[in-house]
């Protein structure tokens, strides 16, 4: 899906436009200063095209961190977005880091749009004629707020999207990998033993002076495409917000990959930024593998710890393949392929609707759905939606409890496997 990206600095109205775009209530995420949102990705349609809008903006730095923060963020659109909007505020008008983020923005190549924000009015229009002066075309008036010239602002987004027929993704040629996992973790150090081993070709960028984002890593004589690289190569040290950019980050890869690898390291305790970056893995419905990486520095006794924690904080995970390696020596990398394989034929899996109904039949048979107020809701009839994550829809007689549905997750699984990949199950309750 193509990405569109809101940059700007804090308090121009991005989360506003954000969620005028996707019909979002704004009570809901009232933004609480220095509070880190997780979320920054949101299914957008408008006139039946359907997109990825990314909210950058989900951490606000204070005055120091200002400009260093702002510019990542839109460092990080660059890299993953098809089309940046970038907001000013129009009362105030550009400022110093609206212009540091400006150059950055024309040296891109990405189709830029300015959204002049707070146009609440007609009259107000005339002011925005200073922001010209950016150098990134015509601004566009619009109030987030009101939703004035928001329709009009989409129409144009709509002709700079890439069409259809330049489709990025080309049958049978290399599976999409993310690489992520918290900073230091040694997602570069991993890029660069597996690369160094064979060939590295840097993906082609279309024409654009945009930084080389995905690369292509030959593991074992078979090409993978690592998408996104430039975060994972372009080190940011950031005093303030540097776990809301990995987030993005992870997001903004997600976007793109089939299947992700967790790197965890495991010369410390799994934390819960790792267990937050896998559960956006399991959110995004794509592959999961986990590699533990630094195997090199493990002793007796963290050995014995990392098995505890496996089984306590990784127990909902305990579907995903993992490769237990060392970037530095080359332990085991050789290994991933064939992980990767594994999660990404899962999640290409489809169990036909005779099967399914089988199982289903033999299920309601054996473990029939508890009594609730006298009722005892059946399940008459399953199919497999989708596949990439495989998606299950149940027509039910009535709800089905959160433990029941669950269960029958675990059955789908010990049944079918499905190892690597998340399941979905939706339910249609007919009355
Ligand atoms: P990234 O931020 O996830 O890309 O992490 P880096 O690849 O930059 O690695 C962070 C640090 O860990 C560097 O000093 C690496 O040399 C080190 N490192 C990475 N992988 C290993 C490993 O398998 N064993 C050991 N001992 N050190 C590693």
């Amino acid at each position: 899906m193509p990405v569109v990206a809101v940059v700007g600095r804090p308090n121009v109205g991005k989360s506003a436009l954000v969620n005028r775009i996707i019909g979002r209530r704004e009570a809901v995420v009232q933004d609480i200063p220095g509070v880190t949102r997780d979320r920054v990705s949101y299914p957008a349609e408008w006139n039946e095209r359907r997109f990825s809008l990314m909210d950058t903006g989900g951490w606000e730095p204070d005055a120091k961190g200002l400009d260093q923060s702002v510019a990542v963020q839109a460092e990080v659109a660059i890299d993953t977005a098809d089309v940046i909007l970038f907001v000013v505020d129009s009362r105030v008008g550009p400022t110093a880091t609206d212009e540091r983020v400006v150059s950055l923005l024309r040296q891109s190549g990405v189709p830029v749009v300015v959204v002049a924000n707070k146009v609440d009015d007609q009259r107000q229009e005339p002011e925005i004629a200073s922001l010209w002066s950016l150098g990134l075309g015509e601004p566009w008036p619009v109030s987030a707020l009101h939703g004035r010239g928001v329709a009009d602002l989409l129409d144009h987004v709509l002709t700079l999207l890439p069409t259809k027929a330049k489709a990025p993704i080309q049958p049978g040629g290399p599976r999409r990998v993310a690489l992520v996992g918290k900073p230091n973790v040694g997602k570069s150090s991993l890029l660069n033993k597996a690369a160094r081993s064979e060939r590295v070709v840097v993906a082609d960028t279309a024409g654009t002076t945009r930084d080389p984002v995905d690369e292509l890593v030959d593991i074992g004589g078979e090409t993978w495409k690592f998408v996104d690289t430039a975060g994972i190569r372009r080190k940011v040290h950031l005093q303030q917000g540097a776990d809301f950019y990995a987030s993005l980050r992870t997001q903004a890869a997600l976007e793109k990959a089939e299947v992700a690898v967790v790197v965890i390291d495991v010369s410390e305790p799994v934390s819960e930024q790792d267990m937050r970056i896998i559960d956006l893995v399991v959110e995004s419905g794509r592959g999961l593998v986990i590699a533990f990486n630094k195997w090199d520095l493990l002793d007796d006794e963290r050995r014995r710890y990392l098995e505890r924690e496996i089984e306590v904080d990784l127990d909902h995970v305990d579907w995903a393949p993992r490769v237990n390696i060392s970037a530095e020596t080359g332990r085991h990398i050789e290994k991933l392929p064939h992980a990767l394989h594994t999660a990404l034929e899962s999640w290409d899996r489809r169990i036909g609707t005779g099967e399914l109904n089988a199982f289903v039949a033999e299920l309601a048979q054996a473990h029939p759905h508890p009594v609730r107020g006298g009722k005892q809701p059946r399940v008459l009839y399953a199919t497999q939606a989708t596949t990439r994550p495989p998606t299950f829809v149940l027509f039910t007689t009535g709800f089905l409890d959160p433990q029941y549905r669950r269960f029958i997750q675990r059955r789908l699984r010990e049944t079918y496997g499905f190892e690597g990949t998340p399941i979905r199950i939706q339910m249609r309750v007919r009355e």
